[in-house]
């Protein structure tokens, strides 16, 4: 069964074969830490997370780069005003070193947070996360040699990449020139040729942080750093770029534009993008209050219910966050895990196995189509949809007693390398989670003991809205999950 992609530049699906055999190279858009990171970046990085475990499950070794903009517009005015989204051009009074400083605060406090989340919703780490101001040696010198070429000019400091020199810009946009010429808003600045031509390296204004140029003081723009530290890492040419939809235009446009005008070779083969977050079928924006960080969120739900939300829809469309859909998410986990404890209770309770009762094919069906999702453009919507048969033919399995240890392993076998494709690492978090009931029900028993019986109740009664029923038995107290 091949893997097929879709291609944001094609617009097409097509078999994905990488320009090494059975190596991948891929280059991802990271943040800006310059506050908490929100659902939105949730998606991302759990999409191209998913994209990274199913290529390597299907046997290719992969690099995987994602840089950190750690030098940009909203980390500086953050570290100039203390309260967060404020525009402003005032001017500078905190000295050179001091802003520097705080601008590295700033990044660390919100780059920590950010690699705490993703943790979280068990993200791997890149194969290397690049930082921007350890990379402006690289950029001054594409930035260079792009000004060689005639593609970039300089005035006053700053330097711009010329757009209509780059015969293909708008191929991954697929924006026309001229239409876009006419589009743009007519800004009043008369150093840019066009409007639509972009900053390559800004000259420093008074007191920002800055490095040394042939265009004097200055800090590179964003685009450029993509290029410069993608292709350090990756090569000339590589396999995939990823990024959220809204970066199509103008940022990776104008990535390809200086990446390909410089090298004169073909960038990058696939484009991945992902889609919005809606809340409550509205755009989630801070302006409309309905704005939610990951951290918030995990004050309410499980990390692992928040993955399978955000994995429960195709990572192209858009997906829509609401209280009852993450309930739902919380059920469904709960639903895999209990299944896998059901299957190993029965597995441990047959002491002579019966002979095989010719489930075998049904079960590589369901092994079969969860593949065939997965491979359909790393359709993990559909691929959790074949889990949940999975799901219900091993509870099939379970109430007809057929006393066929061999169906029971292969089936919790299944289940379990499936979850741990989609980075649910159920032996992980099951441990974590029994151990904190355990405690729980010695605490209960304590309760108990000291004739508590109000402490008693009460901890019994918050087990049972985690979903867990106590049972008091000769042998002591058992506990199960309430499916
Ligand atoms: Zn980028």
């Amino acid at each position: 069964m091949p893997l097929f992609v879709y291609n944001t530049l094609t617009r097409k699906k097509e078999e994905f074969k990488p320009l090494k055999d059975k190596e991948v190279r891929m280059y991802v858009c990271g943040v800006t830490p310059y506050d908490e990171a929100h659902l939105g970046h949730g998606r991302a990085y759990v999409t191209f997370d998913i994209v990274r475990r199913f290529l390597e499950y299907s046997g290719y070794k992969v690099t995987y780069v994602q840089n950190i903009t750690d030098i940009d517009d909203k980390i500086i005015n953050k570290s100039q005003h203390p309260t967060p989204n404020v525009q402003t051009n005032s001017k500078v009074q905190i000295p050179n070193a001091k802003l520097k400083e705080k601008c590295e605060e700033i990044v660390k406090k919100y780059f920590d947070s950010y690699l705490e989340v993703m943790e979280k919703l068990n993200v791997l780490n890149p194969t290397k996360y690049v930082k921007a101001t350890e990379h402006i040696q690289e950029m001054v010198d594409w930035i260079k040699g792009l000004v060689d070429k005639g593609f970039a000019y300089e005035v006053g400091g700053d330097v711009y990449f010329e757009v209509s020199k780059f015969k293909e810009y708008g191929k991954l946009s697929r924006r026309k020139l001229d239409e876009m010429k006419s589009g743009a808003r007519v800004k009043v600045d008369s150093r840019k040729r066009s409007p639509l031509d972009f900053s390559l390296w800004k000259a420093a204004k008074e007191g920002e942080p800055s490095w040394d140029s042939p265009w004097g003081k200055g800090r590179p723009g964003w685009h450029i750093e993509c290029s410069a530290m993608s292709t350090k890492y990756l090569g000339e040419s590589f396999d995939i770029h990823g990024g959220g939809l809204d970066l199509i235009f103008p940022h990776h446009e104008n990535e390809i534009a200086q990446t390909e005008a410089l090298t004169c070779k073909p960038w990058v083969k696939y484009w991945f993008h992902n889609g919005f977050v809606n809340v409550n079928k509205q755009k989630m924006s801070k302006s409309l209050g309905n704005f939610f960080t990951l951290k918030d969120i995990f004050k309410k739900y499980k990390p692992q219910a928040v993955r399978l939300f955000l994995l429960s829809t195709h990572y192209r469309g858009p997906i829509n966050f609401s209280d009852q859909q993450l309930k739902d998410a919380e059920k469904g986990l709960a639903r895999l895990y209990d299944t896998m404890d059901r299957l190993q209770f029965s597995i441990d309770s047959i002491e002579i196995s019966k002979e095989s009762h010719g489930l075998d094919p049904e079960l590589l069906k369901l092994d079969e189509d969860f593949i065939e999702a997965m491979n359909d453009d790393f359709n993990a919507a559909a691929a959790i949809g074949v889990l949940f048969e999975i799901v219900a033919f091993a509870n099939r399995i379970i109430e007809e007693k057929l006393n066929d240890k061999d169906i029971l392993s292969k089936t919790k076998k299944s289940l379990e390398s499936f979850l741990e494709l989609l980075g649910f690492s159920c032996e992980k978090k099951k441990a974590s989670l029994d151990e904190e009931i355990e405690k729980m029900i010695a605490e209960r028993e304590a309760a108990r003991k000291n004739k508590d019986f109000k402490t008693a109740d009460k901890i019994r009664d918050d087990l049972l809205k985690k979903g867990i029923i106590l049972e008091d038995t000769k042998q002591g107290v058992r506990w199960k999950r309430n499916a």
